[in-house]
């Protein structure tokens, strides 16, 4: 999934720099906070992706992903994830458009 948000590999989504250290690449795989070499700011896998403003923790999205990819329903989806069942409608229809956006890429 991580590889599907970044096809050009880890990079800076500030300055576009790409990640080369190993430690930091392997960080950044595992949805961790990763400082960039050149611009010296913060960021994770999901800055600047459209998941990054659902407010939920790396691990909520592995899961949601999950329960989508399960087809279950909203309501399901909302109990196990104690959140609110319009959340998760939104969160679906964010995860139809980067479907859309990954079935595209050549
Ligand atoms: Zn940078």
């Amino acid at each position: 999934m991580i590889e599907r948000l970044h096809p050009e590999g880890p990079a800076c989504p500030w300055c576009g720099v790409a990640l080369t250290s190993p430690r930091s690449r392997a960080s950044f795989r595992q949805l961790g906070r990763v400082q960039c070499t050149i611009c010296a700011r913060f960021f994770t896998a999901l800055s600047g992706t459209t998941l990054n403003k659902t407010g939920l923790e790396p691990t909520g999205y592995v899961l949601l992903c999950l329960l989508l990819a399960l087809g279950l329903g909203d309501q399901a989806i909302a109990a196990k994830l104690n959140v609110n069942r319009e959340t998760v409608r939104r969160w679906r229809l964010r995860f139809q458009t980067l479907e859309r956006i990954w079935s595209e890429q050549p």
